[in-house]
């Protein structure tokens, strides 16, 4: 038995109830999905504006495909940088304000691609304990000094960077925190890199397109679109969640991209995500500029299931975004609410260790749900509430 180790290692998360399996959707993505047959109400999904599955967004990629074929066929600095791939970044630097813009891969490849180009031995990178794991990855990867802050507290913050001797130090948090849904300080942070002569790198995956009034993200929620410190701030989004397709992007100043571009490893040794898919991005970035309806409908969901769940006994986190988790005493406790809630035809995910240092359900919401279907997760979470006891 070869593999005999990893057999008892999966016997252990088995018994732990912490092992992972995946589910096979057969639809579509959007408000509803079918699994085993089953149709499902879906509250798990990123895909927070309901483009993921838009009409527009399909044709538009069908009429690209035609155009520009199914492959790049290389990575971008050999032969595989076609026009869509261009115009999807100066679109995204117009967006953001930003001098230019670098498409990546996913979003996991772009903080592990520019934490390793701007950081290494002689660096620090000092980073949110609950940052999302491709951070911490990006900052072990560089091989800089790496130190981790409790979760937004910024007085432990500045100790650690008043006390480093560092060559570059480069500050990383997530704009919205992905398990937590709460947000990061960005005005404070600003101010502390500035004292403290660092970059602050901000990963607003769950803020770009949700946050601020045309969804320029956690920016423009902050006003720091003209900030006079505006340029130490490197931002990074990924287009997988409300822009509805996949792939990411850093904007920043030019000699920054230019930087990237001759030095992020997971930009240069990887074949460029098909020209097609960067010409849906950027018709999902128009649409998310403009469709302001799609914002103003997930917000009243928002506000509806914290009104709804405010004088149960389920302790919602202090998150006004999409993201909306529900606390739970233990691993069991979510996976025997996410299992009742999906015999009410509810997929809920219960998120556990060693994803999050606390075992909860996640409830994420979407401009593609009716507030019927809201107000029906509500009436079934009121329902099963006896089961926060168990
Ligand atoms: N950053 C954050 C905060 C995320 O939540 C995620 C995805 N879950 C990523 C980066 C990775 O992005 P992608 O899915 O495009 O790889």
């Amino acid at each position: 038995m070869p593999f005999h180790s990893l057999a008892q290692e999966l016997q252990h998360l088995d018994d732990a109830h912490l092992r992972r399996q995946r589910r096979i959707v057969d639809s579509a993505q959007g408000a509803k999905v079918i699994v085993n047959g089953q149709t499902l109400l879906n509250f798990c999904s990123n895909d927070y504006l309901g483009l993921a599955a838009d009409g527009d967004l399909a044709s538009h990629l069908a009429d690209a495909t035609h155009k520009w074929g199914v492959g790049s066929g290389a990575s971008h600095l050999v032969c595989g940088h076609q026009a869509p791939h261009e115009a999807l970044e100066r679109a995204l630097a117009a967006f953001i304000g930003t001098e230019a813009a670098l498409g990546f891969g996913t979003g996991y490849l772009a903080n592990l691609g520019v934490l390793t180009a701007l950081a290494g031995r002689e660096d620090a990178i000092f980073a949110d304990k609950l940052n999302h794991a491709s951070l911490n990855e990006g900052a072990l990867l560089s091989r800089a000094d790496f130190k981790r802050f409790p979760h937004n507290d910024l007085a432990t913050l500045e100790r650690q960077l008043a006390s480093s001797m560092a060559r570059r130090k480069l500050i990383a948090v997530d704009g919205v925190f992905s398990m937590d849904g709460d947000l990061a300080p960005l005005p404070d942070l600003l101010a502390l890199a500035a004292r403290y002569d660092a970059w602050l790198y901000v990963d607003d995956a769950h803020g770009f397109g949700v946050l601020g009034e045309s969804g320029q993200g956690s920016l423009q929620h902050w006003g720091l679109m003209q900030h006079p410190e505006r340029e130490r701030l490197i931002y990074m989004a990924t287009l997988g969640k409300a822009a509805g397709t996949a792939g990411a992007f850093v904007a920043g100043p030019q000699v920054l991209v230019d930087y990237l571009l001759n030095r992020a490893r997971s930009y240069i040794y990887t074949t460029a995500a098909p020209a097609a898919l960067a010409a849906a991005s950027q018709l999902a970035l128009r649409k998310l500029e403009e469709e302001h309806w799609r914002r103003q409908r997930l917000q009243a969901h928002i506000a509806a299931l914290r009104h709804g769940l405010a004088t149960t006994r389920y302790r919602l986190a202090n998150s006004t975004t999409a993201i909306q988790p529900i606390e739970v005493a233990s691993a069991a406790a979510a996976l025997a609410l996410s299992a009742a809630l999906q015999q009410h035809g509810l997929w809920v995910a219960a998120i556990r260790p060693p994803t999050v240092p606390t075992p909860r359900l996640r409830i994420t919401l979407s401009a593609a749900h009716t507030a019927d279907d809201v107000a029906y997760l509500i009436a079934t979470l009121k329902q099963l509430e006896g089961m926060l006891d168990s």
